[in-house]
């Protein structure tokens, strides 16, 4: 059976799973989505004890319905090969009473290489699925991570070029080196003079610009985005999910059919979202927990069914997380609005002109999958410190956040259940929060130097994502302000 797509604010207008990668955005501005989500067709006993790829295929095929087995296979196994660390892609490591599912042994050691290498593979098969001959260009607004793992996944891919936008000030300085380093001819990275929410809306807008979009054509150029929004990020990002409840099985951590909660480190909503695809393709899966940091539009969406983005927009340690607007959260407020499209639209449309809008109670009462916990800065930091104080783990500052909402809603709700933590970067990569969380005294100190002092205390090995940084020379250094990030696109691509 063929699995075809909608747009969250159009549901009559459907395209196949290959369209849908390749559109990015639907016309309308809404979201594709499935017509439902598919089940397993496998049994828990059979996926124990398949392999990462073997467990992605399996999840994948349901959701890439007009993809050969072949196609598909093959950009699976392009995609978790060596680049990662490990060869179980997806580690899971026990620590206290939670398990971590580390979800950074990529090329650039946050989660969003779990999707972003699979992406640009999906992305040049589509296209050729599709009879597309004009040059992708990929569009991307990033908050730290979702850009260098875009970048080093598209970087010198035949026929797509990439141009990546993020906040000035608004990353770590690993996060920038990573990306102002990137090598590749058909890549670009802009900084830009606001916050991860401007970029994000101007690339929205440049997508939804149908002068420009004729314009491009005319010059041999079609947008696509890498952005969570795209179906291709959130159906890798399923698999995961499945793997870890099958391995978890397998190492008698639980048994049959135990269910277990989720917490996930939230920002655009996209990584929860999959958990929640997980759960209903039958993974069982108890509570899923939301975890915010201290900007809690979510923790206080599904506090009181109020989304509200008319706030102060707060830089924390986690900053991958500093989101107001969480795109993929469009993609829930369809599904509990009973797939209603002009229900969901109208919503939007309150919080692009108000900013804000109220769900009915009727759709609140489909919201009980879902809890949510937020994190303070000080909490954050005292988990990190705790946990390396108690167990020797560094974890990072966004899965502190996590690690912090999930004991708390263990105590406060007196669930029970195992708990899952999704771990989405190494400690690494926010090196600078990570250390002084654990002593002040790392304060001052130089992030290259402060690398070996992590390493020394956590015995574990220097990833070689940050190794490379050390000696990269810089490539990019273009800024815009938000207001112009259409003509530097132009202008980048010379129409
Ligand atoms: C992107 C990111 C998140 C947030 O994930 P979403 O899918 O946007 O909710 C959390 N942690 C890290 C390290 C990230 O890079």
């Amino acid at each position: 059976m063929n699995l075809l797509y909608n747009s969250t604010r159009n549901a009559e207008k459907k395209v196949t799973a290959s369209e849908a990668i390749l559109k990015g955005l639907a016309d309308d501005g809404g979201l594709f989505v499935p017509e439902y989500i598919p089940k397993l067709d496998v049994t828990m006993e059979e996926l124990k004890s398949m392999s990462y790829q073997e467990t992605a295929y399996e999840v994948m095929k349901q959701f890439l319905t007009d993809f050969t087995e072949e196609e598909l296979k093959h950009c699976i196994n392009s995609a978790y090969d060596s680049k990662f660390d490990t060869e179980v892609i997806a580690p899971l490591v026990k620590v206290g009473d939670t398990y971590h599912l580390e979800l950074f042994h990529g090329a650039t050691i946050a989660f969003k290489d779990m999707a972003l290498s699979i992406l640009p593979h999906l992305l040049t098969t589509a296209a050729k699925k599709n009879h597309v001959t004009k040059e992708i260009v990929i569009l991307t607004a990033t908050s730290g991570d979702t850009g260098k793992a875009a970048l080093a996944g598209f970087a010198d891919v035949p026929g797509t070029k990439i141009i990546v936008f993020y906040p000035k000030g608004g990353v770590s300085r690993i996060q920038e080196l990573q990306m102002v380093t990137q090598k590749g001819d058909n890549t670009s990275v802009v900084a830009i003079h606001g916050n991860f929410d401007n970029a994000q809306s101007g690339v929205k807008e440049i997508f939804e610009d149908r002068d420009l979009e004729k314009e491009l054509a005319e010059a041999g150029y079609q947008f696509s985005s890498a952005n969570s929004i795209n179906i291709g990020r959130l159906v890798p990002q399923i698999v995961y999910y499945v793997y870890a409840y099958a391995k978890l099985l397998e190492n008698e951590e639980i048994t049959s059919g135990e269910e277990i909660n989720v917490t996930v480190p939230t920002g655009n909503f996209g990584n929860i979202l999959a958990a929640y695809y997980a759960k209903q393709m039958g993974v069982p899966i108890g509570k899923l927990i939301c975890a915010s940091n201290e900007n809690k539009v979510l923790f206080d969406f599904f506090r009181t069914g109020v989304y509200d983005r008319n706030r102060e927009f707060i830089l924390t340690s986690s900053p991958s997380m500093d989101i107001l607007i969480s795109s993929n959260l469009e993609r829930l407020i369809y599904t509990i609005a009973g797939q209603d499209a002009e229900k969901n639209a109208e919503l939007m449309a309150q919080l692009r002109e108000k900013g804000a809008y109220e769900i009915t109670t009727e759709m609140r009462e489909k919201l009980e999958d879902f809890a949510g916990g937020f994190a303070t800065e000080t909490e954050c930091k005292e988990t990190i410190c705790r946990t390396y104080e108690h167990t020797g783990y560094v974890m990072d500052t966004h899965t502190a956040v996590a690690a912090s909402v999930c004991a708390k809603y263990r105590k406060d709700s007196g669930d029970g259940r195992k708990c899952l933590v999704a771990s989405t970067a190494s400690p690494y990569k926010f090196i600078h929060s990570v250390m002084t969380a654990i002593d002040e005294k790392y304060a001052s100190a130089d992030e290259f130097d402060l690398i070996d002092e992590l390493s020394r205390i956590s015995g574990t090995e220097i990833p070689k994502a940050i190794e490379e940084i050390r000696s990269s020379e810089i490539r990019h250094s273009r800024e815009c302000e938000a207001g112009a990030m259409k003509d530097t696109v132009k202008e980048i691509l010379g129409v």
